[in-house]
């Protein structure tokens, strides 16, 4: 793939984070990533989704350098550089930050998402992550590269192909996939699970998650080695 198509894509992906109302005003950024040439293209820094272009698709190296436009990338590139170092070789070529409402009530609250049903357990296997709070210094200087490494801690013991999504909190999810589009998916689907799981522990408030049998069936049918969902 070419980084011209790269960055159609990763606008089509900007673009469809409004569509999917996943984000108001200029909120949200979608990055993808050239495993070729390693650069990532990402949206500009506040940009309007209703005015935003091909030109507003920067591309950028590992190192934050502005290869491509004239436009300042997103203030959080730093964190999706530290994710695509540590995920990119796994595939992980698409990522997708937004404060969409019900996964960012969970980011705020501290906690992990638990799995409640087949839903959730269809796309992400087990609890979303939630990340441990900055310090003070973290937050103070590199605080989007800090960003990154916290969500690398919460992922430590987590595959980020088997969980495509960590809540840091104070803030927000960041979310992944193998391509921009299936980040925004993603996202979508963490939103949906999100909403779900606080309107469950509203209804019962000592709801328990699903058993792990009922988990492992319905994440298996669909991405394990012997998948047998949708067509082949
Ligand atoms: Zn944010």
């Amino acid at each position: 793939m070419s980084l011209e198509q790269l960055r159609k894509e990763v606008l089509e992906a900007n673009l469809d984070l409004v569509t999917k109302n996943l984000v108001i005003s200029t909120w949200g950024n979608v990055s993808g990533y050239d495993p070729e040439t390693k650069l990532m293209v990402i949206k500009a820094s506040g940009v309007p989704y209703v005015k935003m272009g091909i030109k507003d698709m920067v591309v950028v190296d590992m190192q934050g350098n502005v290869l491509e436009g004239n436009a300042r990338p997103s203030t959080d590139t730093p964190t999706h550089i530290a994710l695509y170092k540590a995920f990119a070789d796994f595939g992980i070529h698409g990522i997708v930050h937004t404060h969409s409402q019900y996964a960012t009530m969970w980011a705020q609250a501290g906690r992990a998402l638990p799995c409640y049903g087949t839903t959730h357990g269809d796309y992400y296997y087990g609890a979303i992550p939630c990340t441990r709070e900055l310090t003070a210094e973290e937050i103070k200087s590199d605080y989007e590269v800090n960003t990154g490494k916290v969500i690398l801690e919460a992922m430590s013991s987590s595959d980020c192909l088997h969980m495509s999504a960590a809540l840091v909190k104070h803030h927000g999810p960041f979310v992944w996939g193998k391509s921009p589009e299936e980040a925004v998916l993603h996202s979508q689907v963490l939103e949906y699970v999100a909403k779900m799981a606080y309107c469950n522990e509203t209804l019962d408030p000592r709801l328990q998650p699903i058993p792990d049998v009922l988990e492992e069936k319905h994440y298996s049918r669909k991405f394990g080695p012997n998948a047998y969902y949708g067509q082949n």
